[in-house]
């Protein structure tokens, strides 16, 4: 057997697709997508992120503004922000740019966003919302994982799950998500022991745990859906032998792809992904905001409508 590839890129294609659509159709009652991005200090991984975001949101429609704070910014001083951006009935949607500071409080800050303007879906109440199976707003990561699971079209309901990573914005939400959609889901962290022993029964594996190479054939099951979460920055040698950074997940790729039913690539595969289900929270916002949609609801399927047309290679 040799897996299919999952291809991300032309899945996320198929959601900004929809997303431009209805930004289209909300500026076209007066109603404009807004969302404003918040940058503190100058880290070139933020700087590039924020780049490319503001260009994603663009292609689709969103208006886009970019709020800088210095470095040196008091937790006071953000926080304040945060809230006047709440309160702007001008803004639809707000994203703060991590990592921050050290002198800063992520969580604490994250709370400080408007639960039905959190596009990333990281105020601690959008993350707790999940545990009841409806959602405000969910994680961008764990709405990705689920698209690319459900565009094999490969059951949920019964399977056996195993997550390697259990963090809270990746790991914990997606294991949430997974289990709402009726699966079976096995939770691994730093401290599993025997971790192959539990990736080995899974039917659909998911990694996040940011180490590259950590599962490779030993971990897979014949047949298994394979969901590489992890994106790591590796040095390599080039064919002239030079010395090259790579981009690579957790998952050893060549090894895997012959042993998998279906594989996610990195990059291609939940990055882009988890970046088009932050657009399509961009749409949820600005439709709370505008009373269209109420804030509890089934947790969408990712990618229902757009999954029939979806011809994966
Ligand atoms: P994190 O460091 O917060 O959490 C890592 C988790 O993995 C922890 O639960 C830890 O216990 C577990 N872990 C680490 N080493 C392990 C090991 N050897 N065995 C078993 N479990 C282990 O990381 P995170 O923020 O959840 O991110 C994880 C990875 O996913 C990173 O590479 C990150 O860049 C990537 N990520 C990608 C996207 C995307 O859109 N593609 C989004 C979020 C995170």
């Amino acid at each position: 057997m040799t897996a299919r590839i999952i291809d991300g890129k032309a899945l996320a294609a198929q959601v900004r697709q929809q997303v431009a659509s209805d930004v289209a159709q909300l500026r076209g009652v007066g109603r404009p997508v807004r969302l404003t991005a918040v940058l503190v200090g100058k880290s070139p991984a933020a700087c590039v992120y924020a780049r490319n975001q503001a260009l994603a949101c663009r292609e689709v429609g969103v208006e886009y503004s970019l709020r800088e704070l210095p470095v040196t910014v008091t937790q006071d001083e953000l926080d304040r922000l945060l809230r006047e951006l709440a309160a702007d009935r001008s803004v639809t949607g707000i994203m703060l740019h991590l990592p921050l500071p050290e002198h800063l409080h992520t969580q604490q800050a994250q709370y400080a966003i408007d639960v039905i303007k959190d596009v990333e879906g990281v105020n601690p109440s959008n993350i707790g919302h999940v545990v009841y199976g409806y959602s405000i707003i969910a994680p961008c990561t764990a709405l990705a994982v689920l698209a690319l699971v459900e565009s094999t079209a490969v059951s949920l309901r019964g399977a056996e799950v195993t997550l390697v990573g259990a963090s809270r914005i990746a790991g914990k939400p997606t294991a949430l998500l997974l289990t709402e959609r009726g699966a079976t889901v096995t939770l691994c962290h730093i401290h599993t022991r025997d971790l192959a022993a539990h990736t080995q029964r899974a039917e659909i594996l998911i990694v996040a745990a940011g180490k590259a190479g950590l599962i490779d054939r030993r971990h897979v099951r014949p047949g298994a859906v394979v969901i590489d979460v992890g994106i790591n920055r590796i040095d390599t040698t080039d064919a002239n032998g030079k010395t090259v950074r790579k981009t690579v997940g957790d998952v050893d790729f060549d090894s895997v792809v012959p042993l998998a039913s279906w594989i996610t690539p990195v990059p291609g595969g939940v990055g882009p992904m988890t970046l088009a289900m932050l657009l399509r929270n961009t749409v949820r916002a600005a439709r709370l905001v505008y009373g269209l949609e109420q804030p509890f609801g089934k947790i969408p399927g990712p990618v229902s409508e757009s999954r029939r047309e979806l011809r994966i290679p």
